[in-house]
């Protein structure tokens, strides 16, 4: 099987090279930067400190697609959605990271699904997966006497907020309450806010350091507080499970999957 890495010189390019070179069963067909990268003509081994792998860093996407039976790209979403339209050309599956897109961008991404194996996932780790669906399951039993406020807290680097991760558990909390995420959610809070109407759902971010990704859903009643919460350690578990996700992706059908359909919990 032949894995390709767009954004391999990101901080998740790397995990996801490291975690491709240490497979016997898969190749690694090749890794792109942005054009304008410094590290564009540098051996992919060199990106990690390990041997030279004979292929250098390219911006030529469309070559790597062409080339591979399946792409991770945990990029930005502009970068993302031309990767999706070449690999639709070159029917090369997907995994995608990248968090940050608005509506439209969505839509278009939902769109190649019909045509193509995509995989998009706000979050890799089984442990963010299973606090989905524990979330949704709580936000069934648990009526509008419990509030539902989501926390997350992620390194300083960070350029999207509220995080993916967190938007997706929002969605699960709304689906759970049978409700749309966007008719109820409240991301930001400044100033006189007055009273929390019942069946919000909030949003409270913070960034610093180099905080892998904390999320906490809390179910607030007058009377008692029911929360869960998921704490990343390390990058490597969502370089682990996108290569997962990259495996189990090269024999399906076209469809448009998330983590938890890789998983089975869906
Ligand atoms: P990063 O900034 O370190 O890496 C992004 C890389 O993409 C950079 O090296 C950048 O040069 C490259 N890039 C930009 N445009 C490109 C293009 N046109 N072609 C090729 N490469 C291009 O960021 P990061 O921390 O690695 O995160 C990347 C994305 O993944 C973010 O959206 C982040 O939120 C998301 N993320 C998702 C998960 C998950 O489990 N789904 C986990 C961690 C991060």
């Amino acid at each position: 099987m032949k894995i390709g890495i767009v954004g391999a010189a990101g901080r998740m390019g790397r995990m996801l090279l490291t975690e491709v070179l240490a497979r016997q069963n898969i190749d690694l067909s090749g890794g792109t930067e942005a054009p304008d990268s410094a590290f564009i003509g540098i051996d992919l081994g060199a990106l990690i400190g390990a041997p030279d792998t004979g292929r250098v860093v390219t911006d030529d996407a469309d070559a790597v697609i062409a080339d591979s039976d399946v792409v991770i790209d945990f990029t930005v979403p502009e970068a993302t959605l031309a990767h999706v339209g070449a690999a639709a050309r070159h029917g090369t599956a997907m995994v995608i990271g990248t968090t940050g897109f608005d509506g439209t961008q969505l839509a278009d991404l939902n769109r190649f699904g019909a045509e193509n194996v995509i995989v998009h996932a706000a979050n890799y780790s089984v442990g963010v997966n299973l606090l989905l669906g524990l979330t949704e399951q709580a936000a069934a039993i648990l009526n509008d006497d419990y509030d539902i406020e989501i926390v997350e807290m992620h390194h300083r680097h960070k350029i999207d907020a509220p995080s993916g991760t967190a938007l997706a558990i929002g969605d699960a909390a709304a689906s759970g309450r049978k409700v749309k995420l966007d008719d109820v959610a409240v991301r930001v809070r400044d100033g006189i806010t007055g009273p929390r109407p019942a069946g919000d759902i909030g949003f409270a971010t913070l960034r610093g350091g180099g905080v892998v990704g904390d999320h906490t859903v809390m179910f607030a009643a007058e009377t008692e507080r029911f929360e869960l919460t998921h704490k990343a350690a390390d990058r490597s578990v969502f370089a682990a499970g996108a290569v997962r996700a990259a495996v189990w992706a090269t024999s399906q059908s076209p469809g448009y999957y998330s983590m938890r359909d890789v998983l089975g919990f869906s």
